[in-house]
């Protein structure tokens, strides 16, 4: 790396330079694109000094940021560019704006890359201002996924978690592919639950990255949802009602979640699993779900019991002569294992036919979060459970 340095002519005696008068710095490297480079400049005198650090990003394009939705600076997809925060927004936020004019709907990837000592949050909204996802992960790089189906404005906002802690530089490259349609992204697209074991990965599909599903549970019957991940990760569950009201959840530290839950009628309802930290695939019990739906194994064993027990019987009566006491037994006796069925599976019936189906709830908000760690919380919890702060 070379550098050339045009210092001022008119600098007196190197104590002020006055009038203010620009110098140069030349530096000339060859890197590919996508290199970031970082670099101090130090400046000197003999009465005072001065250091700032630059971030350099090489085959971006530098945007000026707007203050406002309004004045929104419009950029064009896919695209890579760089910024500083804080930005001319109230809370040094800026925005930013592109228009999408596809016929067909496109999954739209937004990654954002920022200094470690700050972390940078983004939020995407469309032409009406309404906020379709959001990236507002702890780590230094936001990941947001979006399903644009509609033509026209979006709107992206990025801003400073922490506004004290705003002074820092980003990356943001954005590219899109055609529509993939992702399950589990929306109450809407809950996948369904069937048994007791689903396995599953996050970061998900939803505007939070996280994942819905949905399940039928019988009224008055206490389930218990367990949840577990891989090291490093801290994924949390969260349980709604058929009109997506939170009714239950665990957000603890940790690797492991388990909620008990007992609704108090038969319905459908909603379980999300969220992602605090960390990524991977997670593995969701519910001990006995699904199988009560089918026909418990002791009444199998019971009724395989009796046909052995009668086709013995029958088998040594034959051998004996008495044919037609031995088509009686079986008559008779036979029917009662097809009884037993008859009524177990009567009894299923009509847990099933009583869970009315209803239309998904469709409103997505931005969930509350702990405003020191970011840690999803529960509806009306007062004390982060992840960092042990009061919260409300
Ligand atoms: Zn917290």
């Amino acid at each position: 790396m070379t550098d050339t340095v045009n210092y001022p002519s008119n600098c007196p005696s190197g104590y002020t330079i006055y009038p203010e008068t620009p110098f140069i710095i030349n530096i000339s490297e060859t890197t590919p694109n996508g290199t970031i480079i970082s670099f101090n400049l130090d400046i000197r005198s003999p009465v005072a000094e001065y250091s700032e650090g630059f971030v350099m990003f090489v085959g971006s394009t530098y945007v000026v940021p707007g203050n406002s939705f309004e004045n929104a600076s419009r950029i064009s997809i896919p695209i890579t560019i760089t910024g500083n925060l804080p930005g001319p927004g109230r809370n040094g936020e800026i925005y930013l704006s592109f228009d999408f004019e596809n016929d067909s709907p496109i999954d739209l990837t937004i990654n954002l890359t920022y200094d470690p000592t700050v972390d940078f949050d983004i939020d995407i909204y469309d032409g009406d201002f309404r906020l379709i996802a959001s990236g507002f992960s702890t780590e230094p790089t936001e990941i947001v996924s979006v399903y644009c189906s509609v033509p026209g404005k979006y709107y992206i906002v990025i801003y400073p978690f922490n506004v004290s802690k705003s002074n820092g530089s980003f990356i943001m490259t954005i590219t899109y592919s055609p529509a993939s349609f992702k399950r589990g992204e929306s109450f809407r697209y809950a996948i369904t639950i069937k048994g007791e074991t689903t396995v599953g990965y996050l970061p998900g599909p939803s505007p939070f990255g996280s994942i819905f599903y949905k399940i039928k549970l019988s009224g008055g019957v206490e389930y218990t949802f367990h949840l577990t991940a891989g090291n490093d990760t801290d994924f949390d569950i969260f349980i709604y009602d058929s009109s997506g009201d939170e009714v239950a959840y665990s957000n603890e530290i940790g690797t492991n979640e388990t909620v008990k839950y007992k609704p108090s009628s038969t319905g459908t309802f909603y379980i999300e699993i969220w992602r605090y930290k960390g990524s991977g695939e997670f593995v969701l019990t519910i001990p006995g779900y699904g199988k009560s739906s089918f026909i418990p194994m002791w009444i199998i064993y019971l009724i395989i019991a009796i046909i052995v027990v009668v086709s013995v019987l029958v088998l040594l009566l034959w051998l004996k002569g008495k044919k037609n006491t031995a088509k009686q037994i079986l008559k008779v006796v036979l029917i009662v294992p097809l009884l037993i069925l008859f009524l177990v599976s009567r009894g299923k019936k009509e847990t099933a036919s009583s869970t009315e189906e209803t239309a998904a709830p469709t409103e997505i908000h931005k969930p509350r979060l702990c405003p020191y760690c970011k840690a999803r919380l529960g509806k009306n919890q007062k004390i982060c459970p992840k960092c042990g702060r009061r919260v409300g």
